[in-house]
């Protein structure tokens, strides 16, 4: 039966290419993908040729017409992102979406993603945690999407390019205040690192800092959520005066 696969391909490390991956890739018709010369690359190494659809944000509307056309047509398409899983801080989701509502298959394959590898390498509580990828690149707007998330208790990730890493945790330290973050770099590379700390203790060091990053950052304290005793006495005296 034709059908989308959603295939991941390696953060870093070609060797993490899987083989149901290269199965996939070798079975379909078609790879639609982000940029033709990185995939063109990785299909290479694995003496694939297929043809390559290019599918991203800017041209998705033709795109997905394109593929899904194919896929009507009785062929298979697999999807492939730069690096790790498409729709993840990656073009696809609308694809996904428009194919579900035409009643095509959507399969997805396993493999490489560059948050989760981070945050179980990172220590920090991997129970619960929340995967908001990439914050906005204005520090106004991205003030607000930390106020948004600084009540949230569990673990968050992040996406942040070198450039910003420093306005980045500049924001999160003043919104957040000082917590245990690990910053995990060009992860399954050559320079693979994990730093811990505070948002401080990074801070001091990260201008220094290239490659591609994931921000790990532990979640709010319970107490932190509540308004001190104090305080709360404050607000029932005031309601009690008002009432
Ligand atoms: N689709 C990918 C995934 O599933 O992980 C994410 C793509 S997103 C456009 C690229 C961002 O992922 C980078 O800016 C960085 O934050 C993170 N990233 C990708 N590869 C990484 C690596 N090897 N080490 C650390 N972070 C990585």
């Amino acid at each position: 039966e034709p059908s989308i696969y959603l295939v991941p391909t390696p953060i870093g490390n070609l060797q993490e290419m899987s083989e149901r991956a290269l199965e996939i890739l070798k079975s379909v018709d078609v790879i639609a993908c982000e940029d033709t010369r990185n995939t063109g690359k990785l299909l290479k190494h694995f003496d694939i040729k297929k043809p390559l659809l290019s599918h991203h944000e800017h041209n998705q509307d033709q795109s997905i017409s394109k593929i899904l056309d194919k896929i009507k047509e009785g062929q298979s398409v697999a999807i492939v992102s730069d690096a790790g899983y498409p729709l993840i801080s990656d073009p696809g989701s609308y694809l996904v979406k428009q194919s579900i509502e035409q009643d095509i298959p959507v399969i997805s394959i396993s493999g490489p993603n560059a948050a989760l590898d981070a945050l179980v390498a990172s220590g920090l509580e991997t129970k619960h945690y929340l995967f908001y990828g990439f914050l906005d690149a204005k520090s106004k707007k991205r003030i607000q999407e930390l106020e948004e998330l600084a009540s949230f208790p569990y673990t968050i990730l992040f996406y942040e390019a070198p450039h910003r890493i420093e306005a980045c945790l500049k924001d999160l330290l003043s919104v957040f205040g000082d917590r245990k973050i690990v910053l995990a770099r060009e992860i399954s590379k050559l320079h693979e690192e994990y730093l811990r700390g505070t948002i401080s203790e990074i801070l001091e060091v990260c201008s220094t800092l290239k490659g591609e990053m994931v921000l790990v950052v532990s979640g709010a304290k319970k107490e932190e959520n509540q308004i001190s005793i104090e305080d709360a006495a404050e607000f029932v005296h005031r309601y009690m005066e008002d009432g």
